[in-house]
C-alpha cells in the first residue's frame, strides 16, 4: 500500500475527514534508530497525527509537532511540509518502560508550530500534556487552541503506522444535528488492525456506507530530510570562526550529526577556512587600512 492522506467530507453535513497509511515513510524513520518499543508506539502515532494535521491546514511551510517530557522520554518531534515530507526523532534515556504517554512523558509540555516556506515568523502554540494518548493530547489542543471538535484514532505496529481524523466543520449550519456524534459513533468502532491494514476506500464504506461520504484525489506521503551541507554551514557561520577553530584545533574535524537522518557532515581545517575566506578576506582588508 503506497503512503497517502485520503482526504474526504460528508455531502449533507458540515463533517470533513482525512485518513493516513504510512509503510515507507514509517519504516524510512525506524530503521534510521533503535527506538524501544514503547516509544516506537507513541512515535508512530504522533507521526500519523502530523500527516492528519498538516493535511487540514491552509498554508506553506512546515509543521511541527514537539512533545518534551521529563519522564525516561525527553522529546519527540515529528515535522510534516505541506507537500506532505516528513521526518521525525526522538530523544529518551535509559530504559523505556511499558506505558501510556503520560508514564513515557511525565509531565511535559505539546508545542504545535507552523514555520512558513517563505521566511516569516512562525506561529507557535504550547499546552501543558495532560493527556494518557497522542489522539487525546491532540484532540485537547484543537478543542481548547483552535476551538475546533476534532476527533482522532491512531494505530501504530513494527511495519505501519495510521491515522483517521474527523472534524466538525464550524462554518456550516446543518439541519442533521445527530450527523456529528452519529460520526463519532461510527468511526470510534474501528479497529487497529482495519486502520493499518484496509485500503482507505474499503475502510471508509465500512465505517460510514449509511452516509454520503465524497472522496477525494489521494496525496502521497514520503519521507524527506531537511537537512543539507549548506545548513549545516550557515550553523557553522553562526558558531564563527573563533569557536570552529578551537573545536579544529582541539579534535581535527568539526563534526555535525543529523538526528533526523542520521547523516554525518565532516569539516576539517580546510573546508571551514573556505567557510569564512570572505569574513578572514574582509578582516584583512579591514587591517590594512
Ligand atoms: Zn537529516
Amino acid at each position: 500500500m503506497a503512503d497517502s492522506l485520503q482526504r474526504f467530507i460528508f455531502e449533507h453535513a458540515p463533517i470533513r475527514g482525512e485518513m493516513v497509511q504510512l509503510t515507507a515513510t514509517w519504516q524510512a524513520v525506524t530503521e534510521r534508530h533503535d527506538y524501544p518499543a514503547p516509544l516506537r508506539q507513541v512515535l508512530g502515532e504522533l507521526m500519523a497525527a502530523g500527516a492528519l494535521l498538516a493535511a487540514t491546514l491552509k498554508f506553506n511551510g512546515t509543521l511541527i509537532l514537539q512533545l518534551h517530557g521529563n519522564g525516561p522520554v525527553k522529546l519527540i518531534v515529528v515535522e510534516c511540509s505541506s507537500d506532505h515530507a516528513m521526518r521525525a526523532t526522538a530523544k529518551w534515556d535509559g530504559d523505556i518502560p511499558e506505558g501510556n504517554l503520560r508514564e513515557l512523558l511525565g509531565s511535559g509540555r505539546f508545542a504545535i508550530s507552523l514555520v512558513p516556506e517563505s521566511g516569516q515568523q512562525s506561529y507557535q502554540g504550547v499546552v501543558d500534556l495532560d493527556a494518557d494518548s497522542i489522539a487525546a493530547a491532540l484532540e485537547h489542543y484543537m478543542a481548547t487552541s483552535e476551538q475546533i471538535a476534532t476527533r482522532i484514532w491512531l494505530a501504530c505496529d513494527e511495519q505501519r503506522s495510521a491515522g483517521l481524523l474527523l472534524q466538525k466543520l464550524p462554518e456550516r449550519e446543518s439541519a442533521d444535528a445527530d450527523a456529528w456524534p452519529r460520526a463519532e459513533h461510527l468511526a470510534a468502532t474501528i479497529k487497529s488492525a482495519e486502520l493499518l491494514g484496509l485500503e482507505p476506500q474499503q475502510l471508509l464504506h465500512r465505517l460510514f456506507h449509511e452516509e454520503d461520504l465524497r472522496l477525494f484525489e489521494p496525496h502521497p506521503v514520503y519521507f524527506r530530510c531537511s537537512c543539507s551541507r549548506d545548513r549545516v554551514v550557515g550553523m557553522l557561520r553562526l558558531l564563527g570562526l573563533d569557536e570552529v577553530r578551537s573545536v579544529i584545533a582541539e579534535r581535527g574535524e568539526v563534526e555535525v550529526h543529523c538526528e533526523f537522518c542520521n547523516r554525518r557532515y565532516a569539516f576539517d581545517a580546510v573546508d571551514s577556512e573556505a567557510i569564512f575566506a570572505a569574513d578572514i578576506a574582509a578582516a584583512a582588508a579591514g587591517t590594512r587600512h
